[in-house]
């Protein structure tokens, strides 16, 4: 079996968008615009409106906007043709894809992944091995271990050690910050669909002040109220405060007693991540913005996390993803990787190191977490908190859906 071409197409939303509210979650941009005091928080009861003065600039709420996404598409010399998919920049993973990684696998059996994954990886050190680079080389990995299921007419979980669980628990993954009132319903409403885990956002940081620390501490209070403390609330800052907040804000969490709080600081403060991990019974969770084998070695080594949550299609694909996942058993840490998704959900079904993973639902395209949901056909629907994989579906068991095509353009 050959690989005879690779095409890497690039997905834009163009459909309906639903406007997220307000500082709907801290993140790294947060701290970027210099805002007046008075101004950062809007009057008790009314959130800031994005770009608007007395609330957080438009360009930084737009890092968090994934409103378009790669596919690659890899067909083999014998028909079989494999998905892989990566949603950071995806016009730049597009080119390096098109102009470095595909000459490196072109006519090369799928087989040799670890062969291929080398290549890819050191072909582009110089100037890869992060970031958007190893986003490019997670798809196409992706998209040789999908044809590999094909080719043996096996899930790809059952290529990596089969099924460790009977299903996979799953928690819900939404709680953007908006009014309380309205979050406490949405956590009501997946609370009786039978989610027992969930994870909510963060609205404000180190430029809110003390007014917004009040905020987030209500925010936490109004969801515990509903969900009680049977059931797991894990808290979600996207790197949008920075180690004094962080030092500030976990002592006063841990009454709330949160099952992770999950990007406080920016990746590279790995430092930062170590000591605030020691500093109280919260454990922090982080790798979603970490690569390689070696970025998780670092962050295991320093005791920077107490839950790795990487996600497939940016850390160097399901080769590099089986190895982390050895690595997380050795140290004793759970894998709950990022995001949901297939890619995800079979290195979760195939580890025991990996207890769940993160479900997001299919909702209106907001701030493009719900869209592959749109692209591919396929990707499970939770049922009572778990998802489940079929033992006969081959490959990662996606296909491209055809019902939203219109709302795209497509590039490539
Ligand atoms: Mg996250």
């Amino acid at each position: 079996m050959k690989i005879k071409s690779v095409r890497a197409r690039v997905f834009e939303w163009k459909g309906k968008t639903v406007p997220p509210q307000g500082n709907f979650c801290s993140n790294a941009m947060d701290l970027v615009y210099v805002q007046s005091p008075h101004a950062s928080l809007p009057p008790e009861g009314v959130l800031p409106v994005l770009g608007r003065p007395g609330g957080v600039a438009t360009e930084s709420m737009s890092t968090f906007r994934f409103h378009s996404w790669t596919v690659v598409e890899i067909e083999t010399d014998d028909g079989i043709i494999g998905l892989g998919n990566v949603a950071l920049a995806p016009a730049i993973a597009k080119a390096i894809i098109d102009q470095y990684l595909t000459p490196l696998v072109l006519g090369q059996d799928p087989w040799d992944y670890e062969y291929l994954w080398q290549r890819m990886y050191r072909a582009t050190h110089a100037w890869g091995r992060k970031g958007v680079t190893m986003a490019a080389i997670s798809a196409i990995d992706l998209a040789i271990w999908d044809i590999l299921g094909k080719s043996v007419n096996k899930p790809v979980f059952k290529l990596l050690g089969g099924r460790t669980k009977e299903k996979i628990p799953v928690y819900y993954s939404k709680l953007y910050r908006t009014d309380i009132r309205a979050m406490q319903d949405e956590a009501q409403k997946y609370m009786d669909e039978g989610f027992t885990m969930f994870k909510s956002r963060f609205g404000y940081g180190p430029a809110h002040g003390t007014k917004g620390v009040a905020e987030n501490l209500k925010a936490v209070e109004a969801i515990r109220e509903v969900i009680g403390y049977d059931n797991d609330l894990m808290l979600e800052c996207y790197m949008g405060w920075n180690l004094e907040y962080a030092k500030r804000m976990l002592p006063k969490l841990e009454k709330f007693q949160p099952r992770w709080v999950e990007e406080p600081v920016i990746a590279d403060d790995i430092d930062g991540y170590a000591e605030l991990n020691q500093l109280t019974s919260i454990p922090i969770s982080g790798g979603e913005h970490e690569f390689s084998l070696y970025g998780f070695k670092q962050l295991l080594d320093k005791k920077a996390v107490s839950v790795v949550q990487y996600d497939t299609n940016r850390v160097g694909g399901i080769t590099a993803a089986h190895k982390i996942n050895a690595l997380c058993e050795a140290y004793s840490v759970p894998v709950i990787p990022h995001a949901g998704q297939m890619h995800n959900y079979h290195l979760t079904m195939s580890t025991l190191a990996s207890p769940m993973s993160e479900y997001f639902p299919m909702f209106d395209v907001e701030v493009g977490n719900e869209l592959f949901y749109y692209i591919f056909e396929g990707e499970p629907v939770a049922e009572n908190g778990f998802i489940q994989l079929s033992d006969n579906k081959p490959g990662l068991g996606l296909t491209m859906k055809t019902e939203f095509l219109d709302q795209f353009n497509i590039i490539g």
